[in-house]
């Protein structure tokens, strides 16, 4: 049926870049065969999944929205893809993204954009902009996402879905190709809250291929949803994240979620986190840096793409012509940002000042949440804008995540949970929770309480 589906409207929607059709076919007779040998399956087990083409997928193609990976068939399956294959779920295909998980569009991908379906004009956000679009259009019932400053949680905010940036490190990182390793974290991209907490709950726990794999067991984030509580959970709303500058829809639906959690027992006050305004900045100079020496790998002898000017050149000419030919604008923008942040002379003024911020965001958090349980947010500034608005002002497209990147920089979990459409637009609206790292089971239970 989702098959069906993906026939019937993803030639308008273009949330696929790969369809796994047969395969997918065969994967299902497959889990029907070990529940009939009596293997114990858990609760998704048979249900569909598709995955953001960020995730290496062995025997289908991996090209995280680039050129550089086009033609590319990775030989294993990312721990992620592995756990949910394990659970017995099946991958769909591969969601489409802004190249390298670097956007806030979609717009970004090599292969063209992916629309929303809300409204096929606008974008369905980024750079998980298929994986959202895909669930979002009945495409699919789950996705799997990356977010790196918001790319799980800003999509599901403009297409009405719930995102799920776990804890840093609860979630196994090996397989995802990597845009800025000590940000990075995979995802539930979902239609409720207990799918993406059954989602969770199937792909988080201890990889030791990954060095930063949480090592502890996770407490079941699917009883945090069937037992949500709000009584007397105190809930901090940023006084710097409810301001002028977020859409005047955005911030109704927020007070409305509020009250209504209010009225179930909640207790709403403000706190204020004065440094997240440097978050922005901070982060696209951390990102960069990350990305680039991430990005290095693309030297056209190990993966994908290899280019050779005319009449031969050397390993240099090859690297060159590669990736002049194999990397799009904002990937190249971002590598040059990284390499001079980076550079020596520059390093303590750009790197490490940005690390520094880095850490004052992280006391506004551990300040916070010595007061409250859990944080509140509009998840975006606005709903979803046209495409090609912010296209050609990598400025404006960057201040979207505002909301979102405080998360990256501390570790600690966020969820973007459907708060209605906002009146002016009749656009999707997300309201954003934060917890503090480890306790990704609070966002379950206060995104439980308001599904
Ligand atoms: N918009 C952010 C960026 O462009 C989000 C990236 C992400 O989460 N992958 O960097």
């Amino acid at each position: 049926a989702h098959l069906d589906r993906i026939a019937a409207v993803d030639g308008a929607v273009h949330a696929f870049l790969h369809v796994a059709g047969e395969r997918a076919l065969a994967d299902a007779a497959e889990v029907d065969r070990r529940r009939a040998a009596g293997e114990p399956l858990g609760e998704l087990a048979g249900v569909p999944i598709a995955v953001k083409d960020v995730l290496v997928t062995q025997g289908m193609p991996s090209t995280a929205g680039s050129r550089i990976l086009e033609g590319w068939v990775p030989p294993y399956d990312a721990t992620p893809v592995r756990k949910v294959r394990e659970a017995g779920l099946i991958p769909l295909g591969k969601t489409n993204m802004d190249e390298f998980a670097m956007g806030s569009s979609t717009e970004h991908s090599a292969y063209g954009p992916t629309f929303n379906p809300w409204d096929l004009e606008r974008i369905p956000g980024g750079s998980g902009g298929g994986s959202a679009a895909a669930v979002a259009a009945f495409e699919a019932p789950l996705a799997l996402g990356s977010d790196t400053g918001g790319s799980i949680r800003q999509p599901a905010h403009v297409t009405g879905t719930v995102g799920v940036k776990p804890t840093y490190g609860a979630v196994s990182r090996y397989g995802s190709i990597a845009l800025a390793s000590s940000l990075d974290q995979i995802g539930p991209v979902t239609r409720t809250v207990l799918d993406a907490a059954l989602l969770q709950d199937v792909i988080a726990g201890h990889d030791p291929h990954d060095s930063t794999s949480i090592p502890d067991a996770w407490p079941s984030m699917a009883e945090a949803v069937r037992n949500a509580d709000v009584r007397g959970l105190r809930i901090g709303v940023v006084k710097e994240l409810d301001s002028e500058g977020f859409q005047a829809g955005v911030r109704q639906r927020f007070h409305e979620a509020l009250d209504l959690l209010e009225r179930h027992g909640a207790e709403i006050v403000e706190v204020s986190a004065p440094n997240f305004e440097h978050s922005i900045a901070a982060y696209y100079l951390i990102l960069p840096a990350e990305a680039s020496s991430n990005l290095a790998k693309f030297d056209s002898v190990r993966f994908g793409l290899r280019v050779t000017p005319e009449g031969g050149g050397t390993v240099e000419q090859v690297m060159a012509a590669t990736r002049e030919a194999g990397f799009g604008p904002e990937v190249k923008r971002r590598i040059i940002l990284g390499t001079y942040a980076l550079s020596a002379g520059y390093y303590d003024a750009y790197y490490g000042s940005a690390q520094k911020v880095r850490t004052l965001v992280q006391r506004d958090f551990d300040a916070a949440f010595a007061k409250v349980d859990v944080l509140a947010t509009p998840t975006a500034p606005t709903t979803a804008f046209k495409l090609g608005e912010k296209l050609d002002d990598p400025l404006a497209m960057y201040l979207n995540d505002v909301a979102t990147i405080p998360a990256n920089l501390a570790g600690v979990p966020g969820i973007s949970v459907p708060a209605g459409l906002a009146p002016e637009d009749g656009l999707p609206v997300g309201i954003q929770f934060l917890a503090p790292a480890r306790e990704d089971a609070r966002l379950y239970n206060v995104g439980g309480a308001l599904e």
